[in-house]
């Protein structure tokens, strides 16, 4: 459940934005004066901010940067006029979204929400995770283009690591030198398959334990090579 705290010292409309977020599930706190607001904003977790501009102790344009300083979360800041809502702008406090009163508590809802989800979806976007191959002691970060061998970062090359990395993304498929020359040195094979030969021993001296028995990559004779799961 998002949790939101208000900032506002006009008690009547704390509470009506305050029913209102309640019944769209939002969990909200209300804090009626500017310093005791920051100091609650930045000691909770909060997902979203709504900030009254005119508050005893502390203004909402202090309260704004304080936060923004600290946080990410989104800001949506309230003003009875107009020509604040200008200032606020013009001072790029780094608050997301502007509401002058009055306003429909709808029309508030609407906004905390959108807010939200695009919050989520820039936090989604930041936390992609790399997109990684696990096989046993070998671990491919293909993101980042890192190999792992039993907990140890190995240096490959890239043609090296591209062939790697097609096997382990196929296992259990045989494909001949032929099939991997075109799929990694992107042309047709003419003859020069000796060099997938080389490529794989040479990945085979990196990743397999003992290379005469090996665990990842197996030769099929007189067909060609397999990732084994
Ligand atoms: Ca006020």
């Amino acid at each position: 459940m998002s949790r939101i705290l208000i900032i506002e010292d006009e008690e009547a409309i704390a509470s009506l934005e305050k029913d209102y977020l309640e019944l769209s599930g939002f969990e909200v706190d209300i804090e009626t004066d500017g310093s005791k607001g920051l100091t609650q904003a930045l000691t909770r977790d909060y997902d979203l901010y709504i900030l009254d501009l005119m508050l005893p102790g502390m203004d909402g344009f202090e309260i704004c940067r304080e936060i923004r300083e600290a946080r990410d979360t989104p800001i949506l800041m309230v003003s009875a006029k107009k020509d604040d809502i200008d200032k606020i702008r013009g001072l790029g406090l780094g608050a997301d979204d502007y509401i002058t009163k009055p306003f429909s508590p709808s029309e508030l809802v609407a906004r905390v929400k959108a807010h939200l989800s695009r919050y989520d979806r820039l936090i989604g976007t930041n936390l992609h995770k790399n997109d990684v191959i696990k096989i046993r002691g070998l671990k491919i970060d293909k993101t980042a283009r890192r190999v792992w061998v039993n907990g140890e970062e190995t240096q490959f090359t890239t043609k090296e690591f591209d062939l790697l990395t097609f096997l382990a993304e196929n296992p259990n498929h045989v494909y001949s030198k032929d099939e991997l020359f075109r799929e990694i040195w992107n042309m047709e094979s003419i003859g020069d398959i000796a060099t997938v030969t080389v490529h794989i021993k040479k990945i085979r001296e990196k990743i397999e334990f003992d290379t005469s028995k090996p665990q990842y990559i197996e030769t099929i004779w007189g067909v060609g090579y397999r990732f084994k799961v």
